[in-house]
């Protein structure tokens, strides 16, 4: 699942995951994860850079998304994963070393001005990682999480500057992955400017029907 921070990927892919029943690997949830489990580990130093927006390194992403797939025969939803030409090229020599391939690319399309309202806004929370799309207006009025009813709360890298250093990489390194992905023929690209419900209802489309 490609797209800029904001396009919601990680909630059509939790969609995504729940109605094919595979499992999802979002490698941004996998880093938050560390810094707060197990903070000492070289996966979790190696992601203090998120805080502030920045990418952690292509290699230690490659290898953590490696041990992961490592344990799956099934297929899985990637979320945020390959994020760079490089990242894209480690995971090509690996699906060949073990025989596997990527099915589809989607990528998610949404203009910045929205994106950077919905990231202004969006609140996830601390029990079950639910991403909540508020209003501008609650965002900070300590509304619980809909589904679990925790604290939602503002992740370190949805506060203005990073959300602005997110979006020039994204620009500069990420968005020059999907041209790759035009030419092998495996990338849809879906407007995520529709209601969640009409953009996870595109995906399945997409994803029943052979390219
Ligand atoms: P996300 O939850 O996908 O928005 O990711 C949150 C943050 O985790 C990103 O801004 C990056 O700092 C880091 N991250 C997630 N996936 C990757 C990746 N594939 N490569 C490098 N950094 C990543």
């Amino acid at each position: 699942m490609m797209g800029p921070p904001g396009s919601g990927k990680g909630t059509q892919s939790a969609r995504i995951a729940e109605h094919f029943c595979v499992p999802h690997l979002s490698t941004g949830a996998l880093f938050r994860d560390a810094l707060e489990k197990d903070p000492e580990s070289a996966v979790a130093k190696a992601a203090e850079v998120i805080t502030n927006g920045g990418l952690v390194d292509d290699s230690v992403v490659m290898d953590v998304v490696a041990s992961v797939l490592e344990r799956y025969e099934c297929n899985v939803v990637l979320d945020g994963f390959p994020r760079t030409t490089h990242q894209a090229d480690l995971f090509e020599q690996w699906l060949v070393s073990v025989g596997k391939h990527i099915d589809r690319v989607v990528f998610l399309h949404v203009p910045n001005d929205e994106l950077i309202e919905r990231l202004g806004a969006r609140r996830t929370c601390r029990g079950c990682g639910y991403i909540a799309s508020l209003r501008l207006e609650d965002a900070d009025t300590g509304i619980p999480c809909p589904r679990c009813g925790e604290d939602l709360y503002r992740r370190e890298d949805d506060r203005p500057t990073a959300i602005s250093r997110r979006l020039a990489i994204y620009e500069t390194l990420t968005a020059p992955l999907l041209a790759k992905y035009v030419e092998t023929g495996q990338l849809s690209s879906i407007d995520g400017t529709q209601a969640p419900d009409a953009v996870f209802r595109t995906i399945c489309e997409t994803l029943t029907n052979p390219i």
